[in-house]
């Protein structure tokens, strides 16, 4: 016979709270081997369990020798102590120890899975031994639906599954009545017999007269070693079998899913209350964009995507400008409102552009034609007759392509003696005024001057609700020049005739100091403010998810303290502490990814809520969820909820198996 398991003067200290030291094994020296049916018998409390936790690798802290097949067990490392568990001991527990949420094949063929076994594999091998042990028309059951015999059944089986060497069994029969005792142990001497060593720890004198020997133990001490028998063992078979592997993080998935099953409603109202936050998050953030790319099109669309409008300096003041305004100082500030001024009013010769500006602008790669232009504000200084009728022009400027065919709504582009007026103040002048004679009265530099004009015809406004001339800047020139004037350019529209280069001249132009057109600086700032705003409300909404991390990282705690036993035993069948993390940490996974999937889909279904409503009263829908919004919703959840469940997580893994087990 092999000599399997040897012991040598293994003394066993436990440290008390007061700092004494109670010795619960006091220098226990044996030998066994296989095909042995030990039982080990004591009165409680004299150290049975004690040695059984030892001998299984549950405890390191023993001085002494325990020595399996030659090898110090006391000298393994994490590694092969978990493989010691998984593939050379079986434990078998008084009080079963079986797993609630998983049915009787995850059960029993939990020591596989830890050791990524395939499922078809380790499922037909949990099938036969279900059989071996009577239990296989139960095998889809959950522990709680069988009777305590059968779950003692279940646990040999769990024992069995990674055929190990030696079963340690404490008080096995010990929860059970005697009929089911003997069935019991039946099995026990089943397993002896096929070539294992059995140590089984019983109370029981009827159990003990089983078994092939008998070790008592008295506080602390061995104190016989009697031989009553041998068994009639099978030709041992030992097959070398294959170091067995770590545990796949798609099982530590699947064992944290069928755990978060089980718990459904609480998981559920975790993951919706999480998804509250995510839902505020992506939904502000999707407002935001929404609201702003309204803007952007509403602003832009009346402009000529193939023209870019220049100012020499911006007419409202830009970001920097609103600095040095805010910075207070008086004379600073005033200079700028003045050029701001300037420049909208079109005065000021800061505003006109120089023949080099025009080399500079023209030199801009994808620019076609530069057209000059003009444009100046006046409050009412500037007015159209026709016949009795008066109306004050507000804006003059100078036709360009900025002005398209389709928003000249009646008539065409104004030539040589002619106007064209926007359509609101032609309207207020005659009903029908294209084609008609209108008397023109300008104020150019200081000069007063009074022309009569054709009427080219009408425009839709664009942006602005001023009324409007415009005439070509040949004829704006000849005026200029008949009253002893220079006109200057003081703004510039590049033409492309490829709209795609629109915004790279754009952006060339902000490059080199120029300014855009008012609609464009309005617009840049008011997204601007919107994005700020957006970012704010979204931050603020992300909050609510550090309320959602607290909550997942109880729920999960109270889990771990829950599940307490749980984690001793798969300890005790080879996980690691990484292992066991994994599964708490998926867990939390888990409850990220639904809660952010929850989250985006409740945006979702709002989205089309808001947006039909906010398009049946202002045509516009405000709510923009883009795919990259939704992937931060569902991101940030996930971390959120892996980063508060590692802590749980953690704790569970750093579990003391004994204590574990120990805990009612
Ligand atoms: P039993 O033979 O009933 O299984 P145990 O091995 O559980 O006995 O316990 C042996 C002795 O060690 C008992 O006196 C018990 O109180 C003590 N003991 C067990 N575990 C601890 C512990 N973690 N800390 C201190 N004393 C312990
Ligand atoms: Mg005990």
């Amino acid at each position: 016979m092999t000599e399997i398991l040897q012991l040598k003067n293994v003394v066993k200290f436990y440290q008390l709270a007061d700092g004494e030291r109670f010795e619960a094994l006091r220098s226990i020296s044996a030998s066994f081997e296989a095909g042995e049916l030990v039982s080990i018998v004591g009165e409680s409390g004299s150290g049975k369990s004690t040695l059984m936790n030892l001998i299984g690798g549950l405890d390191s802290d023993f001085s002494g020798e325990i020595l399996y097949r030659g090898e110090n067990i006391h000298d393994y490392s994490p590694k092969q102590l978990a493989d010691y568990h998984k593939k050379s001991i079986g434990f078998i527990f008084q009080n079963f120890n079986l797993i609630p949420h998983l049915n009787l094949i995850d059960n029993v063929a939990l020591a596989m899975t830890l050791s990524n076994v395939d499922k078809a594999t380790r499922d037909q091998k949990a099938k036969e031994l279900l059989t071996k042990v009577g239990l296989k028309d139960h095998v889809y059951k959950k522990p709680d639906q069988i009777s305590g015999g059968q779950k003692q059944r279940v646990a040999i089986a769990r024992a069995l599954i990674n055929d190990p060497d030696v079963i340690i069994a404490d008080e096995p029969t010990g929860a059970l009545d005697a009929q089911t005792t003997d069935t019991v142990l039946d099995l026990i001497k089943d397993i002896a017999q096929s070539g294992k060593l059995v140590l089984m720890v019983t109370h029981s004198d009827r159990v003990a007269s089983h078994c092939t020997r008998i070790l008592r133990i008295d506080d602390g001490r061995l104190i016989s070693d009697e031989q009553l028998g041998t068994l009639n063992v099978e030709k041992e078979v030992k097959k070398e079998t294959a170091k067995p592997k770590n545990m796949s993080l798609l099982n530590a998935v699947r064992l944290a899913f069928l755990n978060m099953k089980a718990k459904l409603g609480r998981n559920a109202l975790v993951a919706f209350g999480t998804s509250i936050g995510i839902m505020a998050v992506v939904l502000m953030l999707a407002l935001g964009r929404g609201v702003t790319t309204y803007i952007k099109d509403t602003m832009n669309s009346y402009a000529n995507p193939n023209v870019t409008e220049v100012h020499r300096q911006s007419m409202v003041p830009d970001q920097k400008q609103q600095k040095d305004l805010s910075s207070g100082d008086p004379a600073e500030l005033s200079k700028i409102q003045q050029n701001n001024m300037a420049a909208l009013t079109g005065k000021g010769t800061d505003n006109d552009f120089t023949a080099k500006d025009l080399k500079k602008l023209s030199a801009i790669k994808g620019v076609d034609k530069v057209e000059k232009g003009y444009s100046t504000l006046s409050l009412g200084t500037n007015s159209v007759t026709y016949k009795k009728q008066n109306a004050t022009i507000m804006t003059l400027q100078t036709m360009s392509s900025n002005i398209t065919k389709s928003s000249i709504v009646d008539g065409k582009a104004p030539k040589k003696g002619e106007i064209l007026l926007d359509k609101g103040t032609a309207d207020l002048l005659d009903e029908d005024l294209v084609g008609k004679k209108v008397n023109v009265t300008l104020t150019l530099g200081d000069k007063k001057v009074e022309e009569t004009f054709t009427v080219s015809g009408t425009y839709e406004q664009q942006g602005s609700n001023f009324s409007t001339a415009i005439m070509s800047y040949s004829e704006l020139n000849r005026l200029f020049t008949a009253n002893g004037l220079q006109l200057k350019p003081n703004v510039v529209y590049l033409y492309t005739k490829n709209k795609d280069n629109t915004e790279k001249i754009k952006d060339k132009v902000k490059e080199l100091g120029f300014s855009g057109s008012m609609q464009e600086t309005m617009t840049a700032m008011f997204t601007q403010m919107l994005d700020v705003v957006s970012y704010v409300l979204a931050a603020i909404a992300a909050v609510s998810l550090v309320v959602s991390a607290i909550m997942i990282l109880v729920v999960l705690n109270i889990s771990v303290v829950e599940r307490t036993k749980e984690i001793g035993v798969l300890k005790a069948l080879g996980a690691r502490r990484r292992d066991i993390r994994r599964i708490f940490v998926s867990e939390a996974f888990l409850i990220g990814l639904s809660s952010g999937l929850l989250g985006v889909a409740v945006t979702f279904v709002l989205q089309l809520l808001v947006n039909r409503f906010t398009i049946a009263t202002f045509e516009v829908p405000v709510v923009s969820l883009t795919l990259s919004y939704a992937l931060i919703g569902i991101g940030l959840s996930i971390v959120i909820s892996m980063i508060a469940g590692f802590l749980p997580a953690d704790r569970a893994s750093k579990l003391d198996p004994v204590e574990a087990l120990r805990k009612e």
